[in-house]
């Protein structure tokens, strides 16, 4: 027996209802295109798509992976979606975004691991939309050579690949993934391109330790990572990992300051932080500072 525990008041979600919401939800149905904001059952859905701010989640809505914390489906994806470049282009165009978030499922049973077709969104949004600003947030690509190259190579502005969690818990919460393999990820596109900002993110309230999360911090500007992100995990459905508490918002303000200390450029760590959260608000910021 596993209760969903009751969620603090520091936990609000708004009720998904703006014309706005209608509207984008219409658009993603009409393109045939698939959202995290949706997939993974997002608490900010609601104030995200109320700005039409969607982040895609490319080929397919089958993971190869299974990871506990995670909602997206398990299992042998389909074959990839050739117009789905031009899709996504014509999406942000309509959306009228001015940075995009483009994220996707595993596709181990891909020989690229999808990098290609993750390179093939980028240039498309490039090319439709040469101001919009361009973040993706992609799998390991373990034992994919090549595939790093291919999608620096494509020039994303932001390239983001979370740790999720700390390398105590990747047995049980990240199964199917090293912990340093994902670092190595993160190290591997600066070395390619040092211009090009790398980020990653943690969800605390798997049963992580404070000390734990600073070494992941250490090991994150040791690869220099630029930007963190860090949010409370929220237990899909009984089935997924168990919650271990609700961290504070006093809490993560601390680890808030402990990044900023250790030099990260961005930070955001907050209850209700996910990757791509305000991500637009955030990089378009520091860039004007
Ligand atoms: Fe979508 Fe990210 Fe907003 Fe959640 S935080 S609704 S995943 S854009
Ligand atoms: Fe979910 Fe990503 Fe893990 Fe797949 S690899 S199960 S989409 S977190």
């Amino acid at each position: 027996d596993n209760p969903i525990q009751r969620k603090p008041e520091w936990i609000r979600v708004r009720a998904p209802n703006s014309p706005e919401y209608a509207e984008t939800k219409r658009l993603m149905r009409e393109l045939k295109l698939t959202t995290v904001c949706e997939e993974a059952a997002c608490p900010n859905i609601g104030e995200c798509w109320k700005q039409k701010h969607a982040t895609f989640m490319i080929m397919g809505e089958t993971c190869t992976r299974a990871c506990a914390f995670c909602n997206v489906a398990t299992g042998k994806p389909g074959a990839l979606n050739p117009h789905e470049p031009a899709n996504i282009a014509e999406a942000v165009g309509k959306l009228g975004l001015d940075h995009v978030v483009v994220t996707s499922v595993d596709r181990d049973d891909l020989d690229d691991g999808g990098a290609g077709h993750f390179a093939e969104v980028i240039t498309a949004l490039h090319r439709s939309a040469p101001a919009t600003t361009v973040e993706i947030l992609t799998p390991d690509f373990m034992r994919k050579p090549g595939a790093i190259e291919t999608v620096v190579a494509s020039r994303p502005d932001v390239f983001n690949h979370n740790l999720e969690t700390v390398p105590r818990l990747y047995p049980t919460i990240r199964p199917g993934a090293r912990y340093f393999t994902s670092l190595r990820l993160l190290s591997r596109v600066k070395e390619i391109d040092p211009a090009m900002f790398t980020k990653s993110g943690l969800m605390v309230g798997l049963g992580e330790t404070r000390e734990e999360i600073l070494q992941v911090m250490d090991d994150l500007r040791a690869a220099d990572v630029d930007f963190l992100t860090i949010g409370q995990y929220l237990q899909p459905t009984p089935k997924h990992a168990a919650l271990d508490r609700f961290w504070t918002p006093a809490e993560f303000s601390e680890l808030a300051q402990m990044a900023r200390a250790k030099g990260f450029l961005m930070v955001s760590s907050s209850p209700l932080t996910r990757s791509s959260y305000h991500a637009g608000d955030d990089f378009a910021r520091l860039r004007a500072a």
